[in-house]
């Protein structure tokens, strides 16, 4: 007789996530309701690919749907940015026929870009910002930018009134273009020369467990594991790396990593996805990959689990957290 999983597995004391913007927030608010059962911190490394420069402001899209998720402030009924926002500069914006008029901006959000800007020009460091930010909404998990260098996602598409394929900034094509242009590639600007910070590199060298969160596994996981320095710290990390799916059923829960995964040539699917990422014996990333009941099938070197994977609430997410911990148990 075999005794109940769970009880074989560790408690985590440090936690490291890998995320995107607000699946990767939402699963956060699972992983800080287990870390807080089982008193363990957590230290989030986001995406910084969708950053963009609008109206002169530096704008963070990822790091900021995790924060004011993770302090209570997100706008649960339009999906992002801020509760109880208001629209008045992006308004007078328009007004003035300043661009880009496809990014909306609320005055709540342009206070937060507005600090970030003024410290950037003032010589902080993206890290230093973003833990500045975070005093005010104390989101219980340490958010780390994964690289103080600039690093931007670009799409290479067609798009309406052009003949030739250009490239644009990945919030042109999410945002203005809904992901529906003739599309053959993303660039990740600056991505091979930049280099993750050295809390990013200390928090995965001390880490006794990194989850990737269900984020979009090629514009938010893929530009993370796209930094050179970053992936080798990932592999060489004592700690065992536990990915959970983002699609059920061949299937996005939000969102367009479907059309994401066909630019790369990969199939939307959890199986298909964690081969992608592949195992750490064999060059890739994860020892362990849990997938929603009935997607699971053999990866090579992975140890593939399935569980309910919907993020419904904090309480149902953590106990996907829970899950996953226990697949790390049975990878050492
Ligand atoms: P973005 O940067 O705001 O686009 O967000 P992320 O990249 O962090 O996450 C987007 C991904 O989260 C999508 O691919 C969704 O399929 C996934 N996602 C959203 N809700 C859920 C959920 O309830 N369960 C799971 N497993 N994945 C989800
Ligand atoms: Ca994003």
């Amino acid at each position: 007789m075999t005794a109940p999983s769970t009880s074989s597995s560790p408690v985590p004391r440090r936690i490291v996530v890998l995320a995107g913007g607000v699946g990767g927030a939402r699963y956060l608010l699972g992983v800080r309701e287990y870390a807080r059962e089982v008193g363990a911190e957590v230290t989030a490394i986001v995406n910084t690919g969708d950053d963009a420069t609008m109206h002169g402001l530096r704008v963070c899209p990822d790091l900021d749907s995790v924060m004011y998720h993770l302090g209570g402030a997100h706008d649960d009924e339009r999906g992002w940015g801020q509760v109880g926002e208001t629209w008045t500069v992006g308004h007078e914006l328009r007004e003035y026929g300043a661009g880009p008029t496809w990014f909306s901006l609320g005055d709540k959000d342009i206070a937060t870009h507005l600090v970030r800007t003024q410290m950037l020009d003032a010589g902080y460091r993206l890290t230093d910002v973003t833990e500045a930010l975070c005093t005010r909404w104390a989101p219980g998990v340490r958010l780390l930018p994964m690289s103080d260098q600039r690093v931007e996602t670009h799409v290479v598409c067609t798009v309406p009134g052009s003949e030739r394929a250009g490239a644009i900034h990945f919030q042109e094509w999410w945002v203005r273009y809904r992901a529906g242009v003739p599309t053959s590639g993303f660039v990740q600007i600056g991505l091979e020369q930049a280099r993750p910070t050295p809390e990013v590199l200390e928090a995965l060298g001390g880490a006794d467990l990194v989850l990737i969160a269900p984020s979009n596994p090629v514009v938010s996981i893929g530009t993370i594991l796209g930094l050179p320095a970053l992936r080798e710290a990932l592999r060489a990390t004592p700690a065992p790396v536990i990915g959970t799916a983002g699609l059920i059923g061949g299937a996005p829960l939000r969102g367009m990593a479907d059309v994401c995964l066909g630019v790369i040539g990969v199939e939307p699917t959890a199986l298909a996805v964690g081969r992608n990422y592949g195992a750490r014996s064999t060059g890739g990333v994860l020892d362990g990959w849990l997938v929603a009941p009935g997607d699971g099938g053999p990866i090579d070197g992975v140890l593939v689990e399935e569980a309910p994977l919907l993020m419904t609430d904090p309480a149902t997410t953590a106990a996907m957290v829970r899950a996953a911990v226990d697949v790390a148990g049975r990878t050492r």
